[in-house]
């Protein structure tokens, strides 16, 4: 029998336990200096964070390099609108600096934080602090014992178990842990032996999964079949692409996994010859607004008549490609018939309506 589930705060978030499984991603640059707060690119910076969170993330990690950085995140933390998470590596000093702002979560990779009396100065400031740590184990940096083990998964497994008994003999149970590999089938297993042993939340994700196609199949392949099994509290798509696409990649995979809280589902064709409705540029036009819908609600985008009116019709909005003109279709009924220089703005009302519905049914 699986341990019951530990649930630990992250800032405003909650992971673990029967809450929903959270969505992060990493920020893909370094931070600029900063001193107070007021300087000129931090709003840019906020405004990247809002709309991260706009599109559904709910915390987000920044690589903390070295001093410089690790003041920065601080500073930044005390505006954003999600937690903030600081990625420590090698130099536990940048750890507890960050703890002297609100940082609401400190990353550290037990390969290569050194010796133990370094980790418990993290773990004794976290504990005072209200911290939580993730312990993120990577197959790619073990510690060096384990480097050789033929057993990737096992190994990693190791490697956590190691660091929770040593946080454990410090008091330290605000934990989540990460076991990352390259291999889906690995990424799996770690994470089943683990759940079937530990009640700490689990962060899942396939490292250095490769670019969008690559990464998002893997990602999916390994955590769809976790997440329906109710294993991992959050989950990170890493890609060699955009933060946007990262976050987008979970929504779809919790969807999969039928494990998304809410959000809008699109159901969109891939565009053939038959086209009279450019669903790619409608698309590119449209995706972030769509996503940042917090309703539940199903919107389909069409090509032409062969399959969009069946699509469009099931879906809460639709809209379809038809001859020289749009349909624009409202749970099963056409409520709009325009040109097709004219289908923003027809679609835009239309989506105004119907998120105003949603909302006043609240
Ligand atoms: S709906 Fe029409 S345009 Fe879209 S893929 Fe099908 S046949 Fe092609």
């Amino acid at each position: 029998m699986s341990p019951e589930r530990r649930i630990v705060k992250i800032g405003q978030l909650f992971m673990g336990g029967d809450w929903p499984v959270s969505i992060q991603t990493m920020w893909k640059s370094p931070l600029p200096s900063l001193e107070t707060g007021k300087e000129p690119g931090v709003e840019s910076l906020l405004a990247g964070i809002r709309k991260l969170e706009t599109i559904g993330c709910q915390l987000l990690r920044f690589a903390v390099a070295d001093e410089t950085q690790a003041k920065a995140l601080g500073i930044l933390a005390g505006f954003s609108p999600i937690p903030l998470v600081a990625d420590i590596h090698f130099d536990w000093r940048l750890a507890l600096l960050c703890m002297d702002y609100p940082v609401a979560k400190i990353r550290i990779n037990p390969g290569n934080i050194g010796a133990r009396w370094k980790v418990k100065e993290v773990a004794d400031k976290a504990k005072e602090r209200g911290v939580a740590i993730r312990i993120g184990v990577n197959s790619g940096s073990l510690p060096e014992d384990l480097r050789d083990v033929e057993d990737n998964a096992e190994a990693c497994v190791t490697a956590a178990e190691r660091e929770i008994a040593y946080f454990d003999e410090l008091g330290f149970s605000d934990l989540v842990v990460s076991m990352k590999l390259n291999d889906p089938k690995d990424v799996e297993r770690a994470n089943r032996i683990f759940a079937g042993k530990y009640p700490q939340p689990l962060h899942l994700g396939v490292t250095e999964a490769g670019p969008l196609i690559s990464g998002v199949v893997r990602n999916t392949t390994a955590l769809v079949p976790l997440l329906k099994d109710h294993i991992g509290a959050t989950l990170r798509v890493s890609l060699s692409d955009s933060m946007e696409a990262e976050v987008l990649a979970a929504r779809e995979i919790l969807a999969c996994a039928g494990a998304a809280a809410k959000g809008v589902r699109i159901v969109s064709c891939p565009r053939c010859g038959r086209a009279s409705f450019d669903t790619h540029a409608f698309l590119s036009r449209w995706s972030e607004r769509l996503y940042a819908i917090d309703e539940s609600v199903e919107i389909a985008v069409m090509g032409c008549v062969v399959n969009g009116p069946g699509e469009a019709r099931r879906a809460d909005l639709g809209i379809t490609g038809a001859g020289d003109s749009v349909l624009i279709f409202r749970r099963g009924a056409i409520i709009a018939r325009e040109k097709i220089a004219h289908a923003d703005t027809v679609f835009e009302n239309a989506l105004s309506e119907l998120i105003e519905e949603k909302r006043s049914k609240r």
